[in-house]
């Protein structure tokens, strides 16, 4: 083994370690004695692995291996018969333990066994992942069979887990910067600087090798790359014109706030990417836009942002946000492109033929996008007054709504109105429509936990636990338990659909005084309706803030019907932004 291997146990040691934690600091402690003790030469392979993954989320490939292909490769190594297998996983659920229990009763001992290597396994990943066309079953199966043989039992856990998706040792990408700042940068200072590199490449791996072995110097040094989705600016909200003019200290560029789908796309010289608002390439279901952009984008290499809406094929007119599920479809996407088109309406640039702008004002980047995109039917730049007029603005998000948009979003012109990549600032602040009473709007809220079901419910689950995003600390602080407003159908899926999320405990990102029966890892959101937000000593959200020994708790809330699929736990609806409906609601009574 050369300076630059590493041994597979090793991170299994560490995987072992992190998973029976229940603190986050402890967590991140850990994660950072595995990267100091990872060659850099391979930090970023690290990095991928510890998420489950082997390469960054944009990028399209998997290693995708069914629970059936799974069973196979362990029959084959193990020498035992797949429905004893099968048999043992009916009882454990859990493939990993499956594996280890089997590795470790191996009939046929293997005396020379070679440890297995970081890289190796890696490797092989790899080629499972690409493997592809006839033969490519067969080829996965015998790749795994092959890794799991040179396995020691609580290696083959781990590469079960990692290999069917089911690794979940939680580790954030947050929780990832933390550590890295912590081991590579001198400490916790270095870790906006790092984190603004994550912001711009959304690839953890490749910002671990750059710390890793060129120091802060190279992080200072971090560009932008066409191809690789730069984390998207969100926007904040307020209810009023004349709170957003103050806020935007009394100017703004006010836009029409589209209902669509965003894109961010990448065109470098012909071929252009399409990523959404979770940075996953979308380009294949939308070859109609990825046309419109060819035609109309005149830089040869830029990244663009915009939304892209379903419009009625006969009047042009904007269509709801609803029609674009209908891409989501894999086959078909001939028949949807011509049931369902679309419109772009392009509102930022980000770089343009050489330049990175990110770091502009918007001003400057409206130009540039005014400069690099041509104008035609189905490709428009998004609708826009620049305005210091309270009424202007009321007015103009009038016809936005009456245009078919959910209203505004209005943007600061100020010098530092720069694109704050993966975060949700004052730089933009929404203004839609159903804010006149505050609990008329929705939020969108995580899954943490769940109670079992009695009664008519027996067998399924009788409420789950909710929980809002703390941005700050990067953990998820309970508001609400939901058990109305599902249906029957709804009721009878729900233990499927939680199971692949259920942990031993309470997962280290969830604040919860309350114990739920079940836990689960924060992956699933959910659209929830309210009555009203009042204080709460049992709910963590927004603990103190209020008042001291108190959170902010939703009554009687009521589950939409909408799972928010398009959403990841951390675009839930924010603690601040809970606190500010407090504290609307509570200027509303004094008013009334
Ligand atoms: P929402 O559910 O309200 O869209 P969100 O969390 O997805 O919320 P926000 O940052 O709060 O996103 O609101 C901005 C979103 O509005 C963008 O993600 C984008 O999809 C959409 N949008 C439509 N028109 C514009 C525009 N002109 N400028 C910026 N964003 C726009």
């Amino acid at each position: 083994m050369t300076h630059t291997e590493m041994y597979y146990s090793e991170i299994a040691e560490a995987y072992e370690k992190i998973e029976a934690t229940t603190k986050r600091l402890e967590m991140t402690d850990l994660l950072v004695n595995l990267l100091k003790n990872t060659p850099k030469e391979i930090i970023d392979k690290v990095v991928y692995l510890t998420q489950g993954k082997i390469y960054p989320d944009f990028v399209k490939l998997e290693i995708g291996v069914a629970e059936r292909l799974a069973i196979k490769a362990l029959a084959h190594a193990s020498g035992r018969r797949e429905s004893e297998i099968e048999e043992d996983l009916k009882k454990s659920g859990d493939i990993g333990e499956t594996a280890q229990k089997f590795t470790a009763q191996k009939r046929q001992v293997t005396f020379f066994q070679k440890p297995l290597t970081v890289q190796k396994v890696y490797e092989t990943f790899d080629k499972m992942a690409k493997a592809s066309g006839a033969g490519a079953v067969d080829t996965k199966i015998m790749l795994l069979a092959g890794l799991l043989a040179d396995a020691t039992p609580k290696e083959a856990k781990y590469i079960m887990r990692t290999v069917t998706g089911n690794l979940r040792l939680g580790i954030a990408d947050m929780t990832v910067l933390d550590a890295l700042a912590i081991a590579y940068g001198g400490g916790k200072e270095a870790r906006e600087l790092i984190e603004r590199a994550y912001n711009i490449s959304s690839d953890l791996g490749r910002v671990a090798k750059v710390v890793a072995e060129k120091g802060l110097d190279g992080i200072k040094k971090f560009q932008v790359i066409v191809g690789e989705p730069i984390r998207p600016m969100l926007a904040e909200r307020l209810s009023s014109p004349e709170e957003i003019l103050e806020k935007l200290g009394g100017k703004c560029i006010a836009e029409y706030k589209y209902d669509g789908e965003r894109v961010q796309a990448h065109k470098e010289g012909e071929e252009i990417k399409l990523f959404s608002r979770r940075l996953e390439d979308i380009s294949d279901q939308y070859p109609d836009a990825v046309e419109l952009l060819k035609r109309h984008v005149l830089a040869k290499d830029a990244i663009l942002e915009g939304e892209c809406v379903a419009i009625d094929p006969d009047t042009g007119e904007m269509r709801p946000f609803q029609e674009l599920m209908h891409r989501r479809r894999k086959y078909e996407i001939e028949k949807a492109m011509e049931e369902y088109p679309i419109s772009l309406f392009m509102f930022d640039a980000l770089y343009v033929d050489g330049k990175d702008l990110t770091l502009k004002p918007y001003p400057v980047r409206r130009k540039a996008l005014e400069k690099v995109v041509k104008e035609g039917d189905r490709v428009k730049i998004a609708k826009h007054i620049i305005t210091s007029d309270v009424k202007e603005l009321e007015k103009f998000f009038l016809e936005a709504i009456e245009d078919g948009c959910e209203g505004l979003v209005c943007k600061s012109v100020a010098a530092d109105s720069v694109y704050q990549a993966g975060a949700r600032g004052w730089l933009w602040i929404k203004y839609k429509r159903d804010y006149k009473s505050e609990m008329t709007d929705t939020v969108d809220l995580v899954v943490v936990g769940a109670f079992h079901g009695r009664g008519r419910r027996a067998g399924t689950y009788g409420a789950l636990l909710l929980a809002a995003y703390n941005p700050e600390s990067d953990t998820f602080e309970t508001v609400t338990k939901c058990g109305t407003g599902f249906t029957d159908e709804d009721l009878a899926k729900l233990p499927k659909t939680l199971k692949p999320h259920v942990i031993p405990h309470k997962h280290p990102r969830v604040n919860s005084i309350i114990a739920a029966d079940v836990w689960l890892e924060p992956k699933i959101v959910l659209e929830i309706l309210g009555a009203e937000i009042t204080l709460s000593p049992i709910h963590t959200c927004a603990m103190n803030v209020i008042r001291q020994g108190s959170g902010l708790a939703i009554r009687f809330p009521r589950f939409t019907g909408n799972y928010r699929l398009d959403k990841a736990a951390e675009d839930a609806t924010t603690t601040n932004e809970i606190t500010e409906m407090y504290q609307k609601q509570l200027k509303k009574i004094a008013e009334s």
